[in-house]
């Protein structure tokens, strides 16, 4: 399994975080391509928890970006969210929502590390992340 992103999105996501003192969630719109994911979109929600250490998204918005991204013929291929005080490997409370959403998680910290999740039959296993332009 692989995460294909562009090198901008990254460093846009990076700096959503260093701006935040909040952990700060979306989604990653693309589409499915074999085994890799191809992302084209990243779509922020408020995290309703306003929390430095957990987040849910808050779901109005979370409804709302699910539905524009469906007419646009995107997918929801993947979640993002950032790590504030810890490295960027999914929490108990992750797995948790792993379970509830089987898509990739990304997690990003203020420093600029970032790395994918995905379960695989009940197993937490990193997903390779790869530029786009490669
Ligand atoms: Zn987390």
């Amino acid at each position: 399994m692989r995460l294909i992103i562009g090198r901008e999105i990254i460093e846009m996501l990076i700096e959503m975080t260093k701006n935040a003192n909040v952990e700060v969630c979306g989604f990653l719109l693309g589409r499915r391509d074999g085994e890799g994911v191809l992302v084209s979109e990243v779509r922020k929600v408020r995290n309703r928890l306003n929390s430095p250490s957990a987040f849910e998204m808050e779901p109005v918005e979370m409804v709302r970006v699910i539905d524009e991204a469906e007419e646009r013929g995107l997918e929801v291929v993947g979640i993002f969210h950032s790590h504030l005080k810890c490295p960027p490997v999914p929490s108990e409370r992750d797995l948790e929502g792993m379970r509830n959403w089987p898509v990739v998680w990304l997690i990003v910290t203020p420093e600029g590390e970032v790395r994918a999740w995905v379960l695989r039959e009940g197993e937490v296993e990193e997903v390779e992340i790869v530029d786009e332009r490669r």
